[in-house]
């Protein structure tokens, strides 16, 4: 990843992920890659 410090998210979507843990997910406004942010357990 290329964008491990910025942790600004565009068009992000809440998900649950198999462990129970709640995520951030969407795309990086600076390069557009995408990134997920660890937001805890559900
Ligand atoms: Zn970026």
């Amino acid at each position: 990843m290329k964008c491990k410090k910025m942790v600004d998210i565009k068009d992000g979507n809440e998900v649950v992920t198999k462990n129970n843990t709640k995520m951030m997910k969407g795309k990086c406004p600076g390069c557009g890659t995408t990134v997920c942010r660890i937001l805890g357990r559900a």
